[in-house]
């Protein structure tokens, strides 16, 4: 699979970049940026208009005037420019002032009628979007604001994992949950997928590892942001690398190669496939020793969901977890999987095939 970003006329080698300040802080702070970068990889030059900050009295971005001083910062080297829109005002201001890539912001994505009135906005117009997850890890919230942005009609649409809130104990300012990053591309697979490893990192350490973790796993960007002083940033200062670190960054980056043909790698897969096959076929005959134990329950009138039997059955097999070098919590998702099936499979016994599922909207 080549770069999406192709499909999107860059000729590209490498990851698609876009990189710039988290704002815009002044007509001389973005071209000095810019033009700090002209050698760098840099596709997109990125800008912060609106600024939508935590809390009041933040610096919540210059506003409407700064357009033009990113706009003239990506023509003095030759890039095109991206701002986050949060409102169909800012939308009308950015197609007004010429600005060529359009991004929804964590904060907007989680609301469908801030999206929608956004849509709205980009009904009939042909500018690329960018929409970055919702900063709560649902992965329907962030393809549902994808499908009213394509509902608007807009051809050009990519998507920016920059990680989720949590309450956790993590270096990280927003944990990556990288699966649901993989589910994304599972669902819509012709998506371009861009790595935010400035947000999810929250310090700029670490924004190298979380960049390279993502180009380990096949994304097709980066938007990483940049500062010539980041310490006196306006916004996100702990985050921002200097335009010299990040072309650092980009040439020490490992590129992974997609897929090829590697005649060790299939024989591996064969034997994958033969051992899936053993798995599946044990799960099943176990399923039938459940439905055998569903037939005695409801002879005997006994409930089906035995809670005790199933914290003992989990907590005999996370025993041996560590010398079957598998994690406590594949162990557990395992065995929840297996034992939901086993409940539903009896629940089929007791009341037919109708028996309720649940099912999440
Ligand atoms: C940003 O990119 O500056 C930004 C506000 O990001 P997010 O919407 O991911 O928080
Ligand atoms: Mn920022």
């Amino acid at each position: 699979m080549k770069n999406r970003f192709e499909n999107w006329g860059f000729q590209l080698n490498r990851p698609l970049v876009i990189s710039g300040p988290c704002s815009v802080e002044s007509e001389e702070q973005v071209m000095q940026v810019a033009e700090a970068l002209i050698n760098s990889d840099v596709d997109i030059l990125r800008g912060g208009i609106w600024k939508p900050r935590t809390r009041p009295n933040s610096f919540e971005g210059n506003g409407e005037k700064a357009l033009p001083w990113l706009k003239r910062a990506g023509n003095a080297i030759n890039k095109p420019v991206a701002v986050e829109v949060a409102t169909p005002k800012h939308v009308e201001s950015c197609l007004k002032e010429g600005i060529d890539y359009l991004w929804i912001g964590a904060r907007t994505t989680v609301n469908p009628f801030a999206v929608q009135e956004i849509a709205d906005a980009l009904k009939g117009v042909d500018i690329p979007v960018f929409v970055k997850n919702p900063i709560n890890p649902d992965l329907k919230l962030w393809l549902g604001a994808i499908e009213r942005i394509e509902g608007a009609g807009i051809q050009k649409i990519g998507a920016i994992h920059r990680g989720f809130s949590h309450f956790t104990e993590s270096n990280l300012r927003n944990i990556p949950f990288w699966p649901i990053a993989i589910d994304f591309r599972k669902e819509r697979p012709e998506i371009p997928l861009v790595n935010d490893p400035s947000h999810i990192a929250g310090k700029r350490d670490f924004v190298f590892d979380v960049a390279q973790q993502a180009l380990d796993l096949g994304f097709d960007g980066l938007m990483i942001e940049t500062h010539c002083n980041p310490d006196e940033a306006w916004s996100d200062s702990a985050q921002q690398v200097t335009p010299e670190a990040f072309t650092k960054m980009t040439v020490d980056f490992k590129q992974r190669t997609p897929e090829i043909h590697d005649e060790d790698i299939e024989q591996l897969r064969d034997a994958l496939h033969q051992l899936d096959d053993i798995i599946v076929d044990i799960i099943s005959e176990r399923m039938g020793v459940a439905r055998e134990i569903g037939k005695l329950k409801k002879a005997q009138n006994i409930a089906i969901y035995q809670p005790k039997q199933f914290k003992n059955a989990i907590e005999y097999q996370l025993q041996n977890a560590d010398d079957l070098q598998l994690s406590k919590e594949f162990i557990t998702n395992l065995f929840t999987a297996i034992h939901n099936e086993s409940v539903h499979q009896q629940g089929e016994i007791y009341h037919g095939k109708q028996f309720a599922d649940f099912d999440e909207d």
